[in-house]
């Protein structure tokens, strides 16, 4: 099964590192996997290399850096890096010989299908003695991080560490400076934030009747349309809207597509809320769960009874993603 993390779970982890890892300096990086890491704005490609020459200028340009904030575009984490301590900087990788990075850095990350984060400090190791349960299956057993699909390992000045665990490495970290983010591929790519108060029903309407035959589902689902949706939330806007997920967006009446936005703003606060869902492999950053699943009336419930009337929840093939509705509730 596919699932991804969405935007409310990628802001769970944001919000988290923002708080844990804002002014902390990083001591020492270790990199297990070469090819989830690169540098500069161009697109990571899927044809990765590993490199060794690349691990140790990533290592040099990140080791005495500062953490000043954690934001989040789309599903992209940006881990925002002060100039470095050494006056001199490090040499630069994308401005030929001789050139120091004395600039701002940022670390761009995609959690892709199975990425974690995990900040561990004294406190929680402590408290967990170090072990996670990374698979939201309770009879998986914990594991001791760093384990064998921890990529990289970030250790701060205090002692405490950051782990970035990927059972399947389809995630990345890309470093790029401050003044070339704005060529970034990825993020010049993306719709807009669906939670930013300029996504306004009239921004949601002209992105949308772009593609007045597709099917609903798969036009929440488009990240040029709206940032951050996938298959869980797209399923769950949808029963709340009333709407099923193959009706076409020319047919939708004004009502309907105004219930639609409405939706999508409300499901993703309430899963922020509610610390994201944790299916798939999601884990908040101290390693516990998010309880959105509980709020689930279709993603997932597919043969279970509407939580609303009772009638069994069918689903539906789009394109390669399953759509659960209510055929009660959804017309
Ligand atoms: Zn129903």
């Amino acid at each position: 099964m596919k699932i991804m993390p969405e935007l409310p779970e990628v802001q769970t982890i944001v919000s988290e590192l923002n708080r844990k890892l804002k002014k902390r300096t990083i001591k020492s990086v270790t990199v297990n996997a070469p090819k989830m890491i690169s540098m500069g704005p161009h697109t990571v490609s899927n044809i990765r290399v590993a490199d060794n020459g690349k691990v140790a200028l990533f290592k040099k340009m990140l080791v005495g850096r500062r953490i000043t904030a954690v934001k989040r575009r789309a599903k992209l984490i940006i881990i925002n890096l002060s100039r470095p301590s050494d006056a001199l900087g490090t040499p630069s990788p994308f401005l030929g010989e001789g050139n120091k990075v004395r600039a701002s850095l940022s670390l761009l990350v995609h959690l892709k299908m199975t990425g974690q984060f995990i900040f561990e400090d004294d406190r929680l190791r402590e408290k967990t003695g170090g072990k996670y349960r990374m698979f939201n299956n309770l009879t998986a057993p914990p594991v001791k991080l760093p384990g064998k699909h921890t990529h990289v390992i970030f250790e701060f000045t205090d002692g405490s560490h950051l782990y970035f665990n990927d059972i399947r490495k389809f995630g990345y970290m890309k470093l790029v400076r401050d003044d070339e983010i704005d060529q970034v591929k990825e993020l010049l790519e993306y719709g807009p934030e669906p939670l930013d108060n300029e996504f306004t029903i009239g921004a949601f309407e002209a992105a949308a009747s772009k593609a007045p035959m597709g099917k609903i589902k798969q036009v929440l689902m488009n990240p040029k349309v709206v940032a951050g949706i996938g298959n869980i939330y797209s399923d769950e806007i949808l029963f709340h809207a009333g709407v099923r997920p193959t009706r076409r967006v020319s047919s939708l009446s004004d009502k309907e597509l105004s219930a639609v936005y409405k939706w999508i703003k409300s499901v993703l606060t309430k899963a922020i809320k509610a610390k994201g869902s944790s299916v798939g492999d999601f884990v908040r950053t101290d390693g516990s769960w998010g309880q959105m699943g509980k709020y689930h009336f279709v993603y997932g419930r597919k043969g279970q009874k509407c939580k609303k009337c009772g009638t069994i929840i069918q689903s539906v093939k789009l394109n390669g993603r399953t759509g659960s509705f209510c055929p009660n509730c959804q017309k």
